[in-house]
């Protein structure tokens, strides 16, 4: 039913989108200070190596993982997430083209974003240092309850992205295929230019 809506509204924006208007980025949904939640997303980077940045507001930066299969919705599933460098706030609504030659040069769209609730017993930025993340997502495409477990320390710093048995856990959404338009543009990486 949710996914129906979500893409039901994704097709509406997708129609306003190709009728002429300008591509710029569209405004975030919600602005900081409109919401106190904090914000995640995560971009579908297709850069040397494909794969999804998923990213959480912490301490006013987004907090930074590189997930080469992407985020999953079965709870068995455990992907691979290696740490990357923070990143502003600003670039949660980034997508585009990174040209050659540049850090991370390739494709990237925004593949879902919203806001995460700490379902830890700890400060978010608190369990970031201890290594273990236990959050719920509100996003346009995921939801529910998603742990982040580091199994790896040092410079190739590695953790695993999982999602925890839920009533939004789901055998069969495989969204990372089913859905994989930005929810910005309705554009894939395909269709960028
Ligand atoms: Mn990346």
């Amino acid at each position: 039913m949710a996914g129906y809506a979500v893409g039901m509204a994704l097709k509406e924006y997708r129609g306003k989108r190709r009728s002429g208007r300008s591509p710029e980025p569209a405004g975030r949904t919600l602005r900081r200070g409109q919401s106190k939640a904090p914000r995640f997303v995560i971009q579908h980077h297709a850069a040397s190596t494909d794969h999804y940045d998923f990213r959480l507001e912490i301490d006013g930066v987004l907090a930074s993982w590189a997930v080469p299969k992407g985020p999953s919705t079965i709870p068995k599933d455990k992907r691979m997430a290696r740490r990357t460098e923070d990143h502003p706030m600003e670039y949660e609504d980034f997508e585009g083209i990174i040209p050659e030659g540049e850090y991370g040069a390739g494709r990237v769209i925004v593949w879902d974003r919203g806001t995460y609730t700490n379902e830890g017993k700890h400060d978010i930025a608190d369990a970031l240092k201890r290594g273990h993340l236990s959050f719920r997502l509100d996003g346009e495409k995921l939801r529910g309850g998603y742990a982040l477990t580091r199994f790896r320390r040092g410079k190739d710093e590695a953790w695993l992205l999982v999602k925890k048995s839920d009533e939004d856990a789901d055998a069969r959404r495989k969204p990372i295929r089913s859905q994989p338009e930005s929810v910005l543009s309705g554009r894939t990486l395909d269709e960028l230019s």
